[in-house]
């Protein structure tokens, strides 16, 4: 029950997230790359973070610029995920980036967050590139995110409904706290 690179894959495969586009616009040039090692830090000030695999692009590319935008996904934009993972069929799916305040929009997105670059830590052969949030932007709402399990790109299914009555069989009176002496 040893711990190797393989196995570190499967397990954190069973984390279930959503997938996002990050950009940035450094030198005249726009770069996307699909990410989804990405989570919120902090609300005083507003932080969140990305972990960017040393060997990419984007990575340069967003200490250049020193700002970045975090795109999340939407069901529909499995293809954009596809694309900007490098793993597209060649053909360039259909997508529209708007220029937004730290990197460009993605058109259609779910929500997003552009940030400053607040600090660059390396991690083993990734960085963690925090961010400090200075726009938000949500889309449409009601609209379903592209989610990521087990090596997989998923769907969200709606559980059944849960009754409403069920809420209420809790009986206070039943409950009982016990301390130890
Ligand atoms: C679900 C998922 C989650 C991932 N999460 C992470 C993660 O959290 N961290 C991480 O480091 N890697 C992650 N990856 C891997 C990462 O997306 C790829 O390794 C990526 O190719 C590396 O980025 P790069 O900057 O070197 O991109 P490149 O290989 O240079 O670019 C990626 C693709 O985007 C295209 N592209 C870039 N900019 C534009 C543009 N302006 N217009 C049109 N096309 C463009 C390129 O042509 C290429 O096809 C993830 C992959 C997947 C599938």
């Amino acid at each position: 029950m040893g711990a190797d690179a393989q196995r570190f894959r499967r397990v954190m495969g069973l984390f279930a997230t959503g997938v996002t586009v990050i950009t940035a616009q450094y030198g005249g040039e726009t770069r996307g790359m699909t990410a989804n090692a990405f989570c919120s830090v902090s609300l005083e000030p507003l932080l969140l973070l990305v972990c960017i695999h040393r060997e990419a692009r984007m990575l340069e590319h967003i200490r250049g610029a020193g700002a970045f935008a975090v795109n999340v996904l939407s069901a529909d934009q499995e293809a954009v995920s596809r694309h900007f993972s490098g793993a597209g069929d060649g053909a360039a799916p259909e997508f529209r980036f708007v220029p937004w305040e730290g990197g460009p929009l993605l058109v259609g997105c779910l929500g997003a967050a552009g940030c400053t670059v607040e600090r660059v830590v390396d991690a083993g052969d990734h960085a963690i590139v925090v961010g400090r949030v200075r726009a938000l932007h949500e889309g449409e709402p009601g609209r379903a995110p592209l989610v990521f399990w087990g090596g997989r790109y998923r769907r969200l299914q709606e559980s059944r409904p849960v009754p409403v009555e069920a809420a209420g069989t809790f009986d206070r009176a039943s409950a009982r706290i016990y301390y130890e002496a």
